[in-house]
């Protein structure tokens, strides 16, 4: 057991101290811990990589249960076995390795293996829930370790039933892969297909241009990852915004239910607010090298990043009607 402010333990680099931080090597331990701080009535927040956490300021009354059983194995032929806290860009690695394909799309992004299924983690027209098959919970409700199938989690875009529920604790994760020497088509390559090796490499260059690869020299790095979600709305709603900015090509993406997903970073930035904003010397802005990334300069606190974030999302749905809404998972603060 240890104490540990938040700044330390996630990517923005923010929020306070929890009462105690426990590190947990294997996957009993996190069982263990967890089913004992439930049992005394003790709130809790499960750590993984912090790449996906805003945390508020101050002393916190909970305890930070860091993910750290880091196993990462072959299974059968085509199927990864990874431990909860296996950072999740060794996983994409060791396939890659291992010549099996389906995850390298998702190179470079920060975290764990375990926080994969919370919001299933996506980026170039992949996502884990393509190839996520059963994941070993630690059901918080009934006390059980248990193996559940993929589609018990409603996986769907950068949503599961596991954000922002805290129902259960990822324990492990299996990934059914395909032996494969050619990549998925990459959408950003216009579907073209890769050795798998250089696919990876492709789209961490990609990522690393847009500061999505963690940096500690680079303060565009030091972010939760995109900061909001792309809105998906009736398709009058996105004739509207189309209209108001009187612009040709606005990205729009239609959905399967009739409606219609817009473009976050878009409607940031047609709404008045630039990369960079609100400029050199501001504790908390967004990156200079994606509209969507808030990013931390060095000195800033929750509440700046907070702040920003009220700004860009009251800017975009005075402008637009559209409300965005906050991918990272946050922790008492109110957005
Ligand atoms: C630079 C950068 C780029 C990013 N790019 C992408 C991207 O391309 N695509 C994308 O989808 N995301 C992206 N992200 C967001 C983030 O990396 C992912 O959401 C990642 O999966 C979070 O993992 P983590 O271990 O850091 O989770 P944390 O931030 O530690 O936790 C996030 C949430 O998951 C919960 N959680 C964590 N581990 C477990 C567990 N074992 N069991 C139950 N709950 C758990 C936490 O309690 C919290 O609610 C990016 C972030 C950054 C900083």
């Amino acid at each position: 057991m240890s104490t540990s402010s938040f700044s330390a333990l996630t990517t923005l680099r923010v929020g306070g101290t929890p009462r105690d931080v426990v590190t947990c090597t294997s996957a009993g331990e996190l069982a263990d811990t967890v089913a004992g701080l439930d049992a005394a009535g003790s709130s809790l927040l499960i750590v993984g990589g912090g790449s996906n956490l805003l945390v508020a300021d101050g002393p916190l009354e909970l305890t930070a249960v860091v993910a750290a059983n880091e196993g990462i194995a072959l299974i059968d032929a085509t199927t990864i076995r990874a431990g909860a806290g296996a950072v999740w860009d060794d996983v994409v690695s060791f396939a890659v390795e291992h010549g099996l394909a389906g995850i390298e799309a998702l190179s470079g992004i920060p975290g764990s293996a375990g926080a994969t299924p919370v919001q299933n983690v996506g980026a170039y027209g992949a996502e884990v829930a393509d190839v996520l098959t059963r994941v070993r919970l630690w059901n918080r409700e009934t006390g059980v370790d248990e193996w559940v199938p993929a589609d018990s989690l409603d996986l769907a875009y950068r949503y599961s039933n596991l954000k922002f529920t805290s129902r259960a604790v990822v324990l492990e994760i299996e990934l059914q892969l395909a032996a494969r020497e050619l990549s998925a088509p990459l959408r950003h390559l216009g579907g073209e297909r890769l050795p798998l090796a250089q696919a990876r490499e492709n789209i961490l260059a990609t990522r690393r241009a847009k500061g999505m690869v963690l940096d500690a020299a680079d303060h565009d790095t030091w972010s939760a990852g995109s900061f909001f979600t792309n809105p998906v709305v009736p398709p009058e709603a996105a004739d509207r915004v189309a209209d108001l900015v009187g612009e040709e090509g606005m990205p729009r993406y239609p959905q399967p239910d009739g409606r219609v997903k817009l473009s976050a970073a878009w409607l940031i930035e047609r709404a008045g607010f630039p990369r960079g904003y609100p400029g050199e010397g501001a504790p908390a802005r967004l990156s200079t090298k994606h509209t969507l990334a808030l990013t931390n300069r060095g000195g800033a606190r929750a509440a700046d990043i907070v702040e920003l974030a009220r700004e860009v999302r009251g800017g975009v749905a005075k402008k637009f009607g559209v409300t965005l809404e906050p991918e990272p998972v946050w922790v008492g603060v109110e957005i």
